[in-house]
């Protein structure tokens, strides 16, 4: 099962308006897209940066996740998305390798993706999504 490429980093920001005046103003990357995912408590933006992206995540409120990881463990780089080719053969597959997930199956994420985090005790500390785009009639 291919697995293609780093799609994006995800970083938890406090601010969003002022992490994105660095992230475009300063560094120079072309802002794709900003949107709000009720679901995750977020507010995200991408920035394209080659063949991967830079998600910035911003909490709703303090139920939040990125609320919450802010909290114990400050800004900063949150998760890393790899793109796969079938999300749900892929998810069966690590999960008979012994692989374990955050939730059973893949949600609809920010980006028309389906994505799913692998729980961090696998991977020995990273926050992992994986990340497959939405076919178009799920969109
Ligand atoms: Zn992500």
């Amino acid at each position: 099962l291919n697995t293609k490429k780093i799609e994006h980093i995800g970083i938890a920001v406090k601010d969003l308006e002022e992490t994105m005046n660095f992230y475009e103003n300063m560094l120079g990357l072309e802002k794709m897209a900003v949107e709000t995912v009720e679901d995750q408590g977020v507010n995200i933006a991408f920035f394209q940066l080659g063949e991967t992206k830079i998600e910035l995540l911003e909490p709703l409120n303090d139920e939040s996740p990125i609320a919450k990881f802010i909290d114990k463990r400050s800004e900063g780089i949150h998760h890393m998305a790899v793109l796969v080719e079938d999300i749900e053969a892929k998810i069966e597959d690590m999960k008979e390798k012994g692989a374990r997930f955050i939730g059973d199956k893949p949600t609809k994420g920010a980006d028309n993706m389906k994505i799913i985090f692998v729980h961090p005790k696998t991977t020995n500390g990273v926050l992992l999504e994986l990340c497959e785009p939405l076919d178009e009639e799920d969109k």
